[in-house]
Parts: structure tokens; sequence; C-alpha cells
């Protein structure tokens, strides 16, 4: 279904420069974009009708790093370290993953953000083993009527040389570019901070092909302060850099983030419970840099904003609360509001991506919205603040409708062209494959897996053996 729709009634959310609310305001789509915001709108005859009335409109949300591979294994991990997802994952069993096991994947996880009102999500996609396997995630992002953008990495080897095949080249030049399916194209990959910057050469390819680098940057013990410093001196931190998590990085790196224009990505339930460091929030805002929000992985946590929403806002404030109390002072006015974190869920992400056709409902903008309304919830009235409701009070089932650049991909709460009968069959048959690979007992323990005595495991990097003194000691 497109052609012209309106969504009558609601309390829109513009997410526009001045952060307009609109109660009771129609938003009219015409083929791909928003062409007119108001109340009581005259539109075109055969214009669909969506009755918003009770519910509010927002933004699509975007997703600025998640692992969509790794669905296929939802809440396995749930009680992981991070020491323990670089076991499972990097070093034991992220390479028996097959390329129809990254196309299950990213299937499940493309079709589970679209049902929680994530129009753009940043599939950061580390479990490329060789261009077949990238072949298949493509082909899942490209089988889903969302925005996607293709972060291309490989955890199995060394930056600097999955980068340099003929065959990396030749997917990039395949599936890359242009009006090809992707939404867009990163290179993901981490630096150890070794002072041989053996990832140098990934970002001399990166900037060669003209595109952003995706870093988990500022995780405790594996990537750090010598990461940054690395990628400052060599000219490599731009205002298209993501950097994912920024948690334990120093002043100096933060002031250099902002210096270079880039941004965090924070995944609040991630660094809270695999400890990564404290979810920078409360740092970040006071050097003014920009924030997008992302959930990272369903094989722990949450595919849906809300919950980064209500986790972003309770790790900031928990942690203000405490500086304070430190120096026997009370935190009387909360300085990051829900309207931030709602912003940094739409628009935030659009910015991160350098896109300033979404993000927000604005005449003119691609028709990336969201009506979230439940009649049949206790929980969808009274409505009185708007922002603190999309942010503490709404939660997935709340997803009534879901545009995609005017398509409309959920209605009435139910996803429009899914298979999930086809979907469970593929997840199924991922999970007997990874099943068998690891025999029972491999499996069962696997959701708690040993670390192994023999490397200092919150370097999960084969290709080098550096550690900063600064986690380890001195
Ligand atoms: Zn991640």
């Amino acid at each position: 279904m497109s052609g012209s729709i309106v969504l009558r009634g609601g309390t829109v959310l513009t997410l526009d420069d001045a952060r307009r609310v609109l109660p009771g305001e129609d938003v009219l789509v015409e083929g791909d974009r928003i062409t007119a915001i108001g109340p009581a709108l005259e539109v075109p005859a055969g214009t669909t009708e969506i009755d918003a009335s009770g519910g509010i409109v927002l933004p699509g949300m975007i997703d600025t790093h998640r692992h969509l591979w790794q669905t296929a294994m939802r809440g396995y991990g749930a009680d992981w370290t991070l020491t323990q997802y670089f076991v499972w994952y990097y070093l034991e069993w992220g390479k028996v993953f097959r390329p129809e096991d990254i196309y299950a994947g990213n299937l499940l996880g493309a079709w589970e953000a679209l049902e929680a009102g994530v129009t753009t999500t940043v599939d950061w996609s580390h479990g490329l083993q060789t261009t077949q396997h990238a072949d298949a995630a493509a082909d899942a992002l490209e089988a889903v009527p969302g925005r996607f953008v293709l972060a291309y990495g490989n955890i199995q080897d060394a930056p600097a040389n999955w980068t340099a095949t003929p065959e990396f080249r030749d997917f990039v030049s395949r599936r890359t570019g242009g009006d090809r399916g992707l939404e867009g194209f990163q290179l993901a990959f981490d630096v150890t901070g070794d002072p041989a910057f053996p990832e140098k050469p990934a970002f001399e390819v990166a900037r060669e092909l003209g595109v952003p680098v995706t870093t988990h940057a500022g995780v405790w013990g594996a990537t750090g302060d010598d990461g940054i410093r690395l990628m400052y001196d060599h000219g490599f931190m731009t205002p298209e850099t993501i950097y994912v998590h920024g948690a334990s990085l120093s002043a100096d790196s933060y002031q250099r983030i902002a210096a270079t224009g880039g941004s965090v990505s924070v995944s609040t339930e991630s660094e809270q419970s695999a400890g990564q460091g404290y979810p920078p929030t409360w740092a970040l805002r006071q050097y003014g840099i920009p924030v997008s929000l992302s959930m990272d992985t369903s094989v722990w946590w949450s595919g849906d904003l809300f919950s980064a929403m209500r986790a972003t806002l309770g790790a900031d404030r928990s942690r203000e609360h405490l500086e304070a109390h430190a120096k026997g002072e009370t935190v009387t006015h909360a300085a990051l509001r829900a309207e931030q974190v709602v912003e940094w869920a739409t628009r935030g992400g659009a910015a991160a991506l350098g896109r300033s056709d979404i993000g927000s409902l604005e005449v003119g903008k691609k028709a990336d919205v969201v009506l979230l309304k439940n009649d049949h919830s206790p929980v969808s009235f009274p409505l009185l603040n708007p922002f603190g409701h999309v942010a503490f009070q709404a939660q997935r089932a709340d997803v009534h409708t879901v545009l995609v650049g005017g398509r409309v991909v959920k209605r009435d709460g139910r996803l429009v062209g899914v298979d999930l009968p086809a979907l469970r069959r593929r997840v199924e048959d991922t999970v007997e494959h990874l099943r068998a690979q690891l025999g029972e007992e491999a499996w069962r323990q696997g959701m708690n897996p040993d670390v192994p005595e023999t490397k200092i495991l919150d370097n999960p990097y084969t290709y080098t053996d550096y550690q900063s003194d600064r986690t380890h000691g001195g």
C-alpha cells in the first residue's frame, strides 16, 4: 500500500528545530514524502485514512548500531559478560555461522526493528567472514522494507586484511552506491590502540571509498584512549565517524571527538550489563558530543528503542544523583529530559548518519512515521506529557502503524508482508546447525561460557596482543 495516506488527529511530535508538539493534528503523506501537517487537512481523493486520535505520531526511530546477524541467537546470552561474549562469538563460535545463518539473523532482526518502529538501522555486521556472508547479509536487508545501512566487518580477520581483498572490493562495487537496495555503507572495525596502528590500512580504504567508519570505542580493556589518539594523529577522526559506546574514555578523548565533529552511539542496556563502562551520556552532554541510540544485539537485549530511551534516562539520572550525593548535594532538577532521549532516538540517529531527510516530521521530509496507539491498553491514557509518554510509558505493543518512505510496513499492530512461519523455519535451521556444531554440552555451557586462562580476554582481537596500561594496571 502506498499512494497518499493521512494520519488523523494524533499528538504529533515533529522533532523539528522548534520541537513542536501539535495536539490533534494530521500528517499527510503523498508518495514517499510528508506533504502537509496541520489540523483537519483536506486530502486528495482516495487517500487512506488512519485514525491517530488518542495516539502519538513521531518520526521513525533510528538505531545506529545493532548486530543483526546475532538475532538468530535471541536471548541466549542474557547472562553474559562482555568477556563471555568475546569468547563465544569472536574466539570460538562466530566462525561456524554460514551465509544462510547470517541471512536468517538479519532477516529476523530487520523485521524486529520495523515492528518496534525502528525504520532505519545500522547493521553492524562483523560476522562477514567471506563475501558470501556479506551477500547474504545484504540480501536479507534488501528483502525487508526498512532503511538499512550495512556496516561491513569481520571479527575473524584483521581489518587490514579483509579490506584489502579483491572480493571485498568487488562486493563494494556490486552492492553499494547509487540507487542500490542498501540505504548506506560503512566500514565496521575496532581500534585496539596497538602503537603499530594495524588498523591504519583499513581507515585508508574507507577514506579511498569515501565511506564512514564505525568503531567500538571506549570499551573497557578492549578499546580506549590509545586508539582514539592514533585515529586523531592520523586524521581519521571525521564528522561522519560513529564511536560506539564511548564509555571508559578520558576527557582528552571526549575533547578529540567533540573537536572533530563525530558522534557517539550509546547502547545503555549493553553498557550497563556487559561492562564496556558507565553509559556515557552524562559525560557526552558536558562535551557537547552528539548522541544517537542503539541496542547492540538481541543475543542479550531488547530490539526496541523504548527500552534504550528508558535505560538511558535512568543511567544518566542515576549518575547525576550519585555524583551529587558524593559531594553532599541534592539534584533538584533532572538535567536529562525525556524530550532529549526521544530526540536522540530519532533525529540524533539521522544526524549521525548525515541524513537531513529523515529523523523529523516536516513537510518535504521522507515519510518515515510511527503511530503509537493502543486502544486496548490502559497505559494509553491520559496523555499529559507526550515525550515522557514515549520514553517511559510506551512499548513495542503500542506501535500501531509504521511507514517507511510512505510505505505501510505495519498497520493495526501487525507487520505487513512478513512471512513469519517461513522466517521461523530459517531461524530454526540456523539454531539447529549451531547446536549441532557445538554439541549439547558446549551449547548448554555457552550460555555461561568458561573463560580460557591462556589470554586475558578483554582483547578479543587476535591480530594483536596489545593491552592498554590504563586498564591493565600499568
Ligand atoms: Zn556492538
